[in-house]
């Protein structure tokens, strides 16, 4: 991927090379009433199909916690992340029917209650896509006692791609080009206004996804609010609004924000 602002990944170096230390390899563990499992970082995945050519998936996983860590600033994950992986649709659909009845039907999930978060997805050509995303929803919330719905979704939208297409070759670039050159100037302040996932349609994750972008591969003073943000969340600090605070230090966000867009080339 492009190399984040040397300047801010100094920062972070500290923190990343403790963290980074823990996360290890992948191994197996035991599969209980599952057909195998594995142990990835903070991930425990359990699986009704053998894992075996998984690995790269898994360590992509693992990488996902490297990289939260190292650009975001935030710790690894202190608890374990349940991971459940189904043979196909009707296997998981029967599965969240019986277990999870009042969980409004979705093709991978992420739930969150007292104990360790948990991750639901199945076989499907998807599967990598699904299981990045909601993991890193996983990561994040292992962490932060709230994240605000639109950085949540942006963040999985972020690295739900292969590593090296994050900068370039998320889907989500060529119709935000669009959007752009039609004259859209992607509103933060409305993104911060929603209040549930029933809010946020195809355009509001492809702006989530935008600002998240723009805050990595953008002005460094964007990054270190993002960071600072953060991090002010995760010492229940009340953070305010991002939209606010990248205003104060940027002057005109939307504004910067179409700039790097459209100045953003190989
Ligand atoms: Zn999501």
């Amino acid at each position: 991927m492009q190399p984040l602002r040397p300047r801010i990944g100094l920062l972070l170096v500290a923190a990343f090379s403790a963290a980074t230390a823990l996360l290890g390899q992948t191994r197996d563990c035991a599969a209980q009433d599952w057909v195998d499992g594995k142990v990835a970082g903070p991930f425990v995945c359990r699986a009704e199909f053998s894992l075996a050519g998984s690995e790269n998936l898994l360590r992509e996983l693992i990488q996902i916690q490297v990289d939260v860590i190292r650009y975001l600033g935030l710790p690894a994950a202190n608890e374990q992340i349940e991971v459940y992986l189904f043979r196909d649709k009707r296997s998981y659909s029967g599965y969240i029917e019986k277990h999870l009845p009042k969980v409004p039907y979705r093709r991978a999930l992420f739930i969150k209650g007292q104990g360790p978060g948990r991750v639901y997805a199945y076989q499907s050509r998807e599967l990598a896509v699904d299981l990045r995303h909601e993991c890193t929803h996983a990561l994040l919330h292992a962490v932060l006692p709230v994240v605000p719905l639109w950085l949540d979704e942006g963040l999985a939208e972020y690295f739900e791609v292969p590593a090296d297409q994050r900068a370039f070759g998320n889907p989500h670039l060529a119709p935000l080009r669009w959007n752009l050159r039609l004259g859209a100037k992607p509103k933060l302040t409305d993104l911060e206004s929603k209040g549930g996932l029933s809010e946020m349609g195809g355009t509001e994750y492809r702006y989530a996804w935008a600002w998240v972008h723009f805050m990595l591969h953008g002005p460094p003073e964007a990054h270190q609010e993002l960071v600072q943000f953060l991090a002010a969340l995760q010492a229940r600090t009340p953070p305010g609004l991002l939209s606010q605070r990248l205003n104060h230090r940027l002057s005109d966000a939307e504004q910067r924000l179409v700039a790097h867009f459209k100045g953003w080339k190989r």
